[in-house]
């Protein structure tokens, strides 16, 4: 079949389905149908590569040119990009056909996706629970087969934590491997773009196009990229797995340990052996978390004034009323609750209470996963300490909210890559498992993940 053909499935799929999840909240079908025609065009002239006619959807933060890019908020919802994000842009490079745009928690605060202006997306797995946050959207429709690849961020799980809720796989890259360029920032310090999809096999391919250095962006890691799908087939023998003692604790659910613990048994059998390691910080890293990123949120979120782009309130007296209202009309509860805690941390008197102290547990959990990679290749753990919860279930109470991300905010501080593969069900819902790899592991981790599916 054409890569037309392929493209109008997913779009017929889409539109039949999306209801129920509301994972798309923009569909770019006009676009997707010239882009199917020219990668037709490149295949019938023989030059088309690994990627040409995927079809593919962007989490709404990256920007794409011409097309609504509202990071789920009020404030955005009119918005519409004059240039494409760096991997927007190399996707397309790829010839990737993209569908749309995928619904997300507002400018990616949340573990839910119930903050999302859109309303939330739903899990295909039982559509009364969450799909997980921020990047719910992509992992929904990924799972829903409504797309069989997404892009995704990441800032402390938003890639893994909905991978493992909705069955999928998800790939946090090392801080610096891919390109922040014209993705809405949210903490810069952390963000990091990741593919998500069926299998690692999905993501090698997509990270190929993705990552790599980019002038544009001063934090992009000036290293040359590889072929991750190059050493899928690596086999495993002699791997050493690191499990933290402190990931399988009481708060653990059951099943979850279960399956996780399963899958170590399988890697086992594939030659790899299993030692404990400690990362006695790890509780360190909510409290941690939650300063820094909303600080950084504080300051990134202080462009959206009312003025240059964005939501405007009606008929302001003054400039402070424009400033104001427009920030209170176009913000929701979950952003501003961010941007007051991160504003508050900041402040003179508090800097040093809060930010300073923060940034020094940052390092201090950085070092405890560098000395726990010194004994072993890889870490593995759950992804989520539960399967996906009901929605409404936790979103009065932001800090049970806040504990849903104890396992994958850890690596955003410390800057390394993971993954989350999904390995068995508990109460019919999928676990994520996480692989854990020192700095620029990517193709390790996927070559671990692959021989696991
Ligand atoms: N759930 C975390 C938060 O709300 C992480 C979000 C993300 O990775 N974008 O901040």
């Amino acid at each position: 079949f054409s890569s037309t053909e392929l493209a109008q499935a997913y779009l017929q799929r889409i539109g039949n389905l999306n209801s129920q999840y509301n994972a798309f909240i923009t569909l770019t079908e006009e676009q997707a149908l010239a882009q199917a025609k020219a990668a037709d065009e490149a295949r019938a002239a023989g030059n088309a590569g690994a990627l040409c006619g995927l079809p593919i959807a962007h989490k709404d933060l990256f920007c794409t040119q011409g097309v609504r890019t509202s990071s789920a908020s009020k404030m955005l919802d009119n918005f519409v990009s004059p240039y494409d994000a760096t991997i927007v842009n190399r996707l397309k490079n790829a010839g990737t056909v993209m569908l749309g745009k995928l619904n997300m928690d507002e400018f990616a605060m949340g573990s839910s996706n119930e903050s999302s202006f859109y309303g939330p997306a739903r899990n295909p797995w039982d559509t009364e629970r969450v799909p997980g946050g921020s990047s719910g959207g992509s992992a929904a429709a990924v799972a829903a087969r409504l797309t069989p690849a997404a892009t995704g961020s990441d800032t402390g799980g938003s890639i893994r934590q909905p991978a493992a809720l909705c069955g999928i796989t998800g790939l946090k890259p090392t801080y610096g491997r891919v390109s922040r360029y014209g993705m809405i920032a949210f903490a810069s310090s952390l963000d990091q773009a990741g593919p998500m999809a069926r299998t690692a096999e999905d993501c090698a391919m997509i990270l190929n196009a993705m990552a790599g250095f980019d002038a544009l962006d001063s934090t992009s890691a000036e290293r040359d990229t590889e072929d991750y799908t190059a050493d899928l087939n690596q086999p495993l023998s002699g791997l050493k797995i690191g499990l933290p003692k402190e990931y399988f604790s009481d708060t653990l659910d059951a099943g979850i340990a279960e399956q996780v613990r399963n899958a170590v048994t399988e890697f086992e059998k594939l030659g790899a052996t299993v030692k404990e390691v400690s990362l006695p910080n790890t509780e360190l890293s909510i409290p941690a978390y939650y300063i820094i990123a909303p600080a950084e949120a504080s300051s990134n979120l202080s462009r959206f004034d009312g003025v240059r782009y964005g939501y405007r309130c009606a008929d302001p007296v003054d400039l402070e009323d424009l400033y104001k209202r427009s920030r209170g009309e176009g913000f929701g509860p979950e952003v501003k609750r961010r941007i007051m805690v991160g504003t508050y941390a900041l402040s003179a008197g508090y800097y040093d209470a809060y930010y300073r102290k923060a940034q020094q547990i940052r390092r201090m959990i950085q070092q405890d996963f560098i000395a726990a990679l010194n004994d072993v290749d890889v870490i593995m753990g759950p992804t989520t300490p539960h399967p996906a919860f009901k929605l409404g279930e936790k979103s009065s109470d932001p800090v049970s909210m806040y504990m849903e991300d104890i396992f994958t905010l850890s690596l955003n501080l410390a800057g390394l890559p993971g993954i989350s593969v999904p390995c068995g069900q508990t109460q019919g819902l999928p676990v994520g498992l996480q692989i854990i790899g020192n700095y620029f592991a990517e193709a390790k981790l996927l070559n671990i993940a692959h021989q696991f599916q």
